[in-house]
């Protein structure tokens, strides 16, 4: 999902005020900034304008209705902040430090709204939504592309 519908999406967590307070502000900004994990897919595919992303995604999109390997597009990208592992690493620290578990609230929040994209669209999940399952294919990968 495109980071404008993420803000867009964030603007329901307003609702959260009554119930967070401030702490609301902050489920806001980390349901936006989680897509910072697609700077480096940004920078390396020099996907500098919306309508570059847009290109971008619509390849992805017809390479995997055409059972081709459209994960090869995303080869060697790992989506930390989109990852389960992450938001339950910030959810365990949120013991030491509070505003950790409203930011990993946000991270869920983003990634509801990314599952429910990706599923709108018939794209694959697991794979960047699960940073261990991720880097254990890119790890197949490797070893397939050496044989
Ligand atoms: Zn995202």
């Amino acid at each position: 999902m495109l980071i404008f519908y993420h803000a867009l999406a964030s603007l329901l967590l307003l609702g959260l005020y009554p119930l967070l307070g401030n702490y609301t502000f902050l489920v806001m900004l980390s349901s936006i900034l989680t897509d910072l994990d697609h700077l480096q897919l940004i920078t390396q595919k020099r996907l500098y304008s919306t309508k570059r992303i847009k290109v971008f995604i619509k390849n992805y999109f017809k390479a995997y209705q055409k059972n081709e390997d459209a994960v090869q597009l995303f080869k060697g990208q790992i989506f930390l902040f989109h990852s389960i592992e992450f938001v339950a690493l910030l959810a365990i620290l949120s013991i030491f430090y509070k505003p950790l578990l409203f930011i990993s609230f946000g991270c869920i929040f983003h990634i509801l709204g990314d599952i429910i994209h990706h599923r709108m669209n018939g794209w694959p999940v697991l794979r960047w939504l699960s940073l261990s399952y991720g880097i254990m294919i890119y790890a197949e990968e490797l070893r397939i592309n050496h044989i």
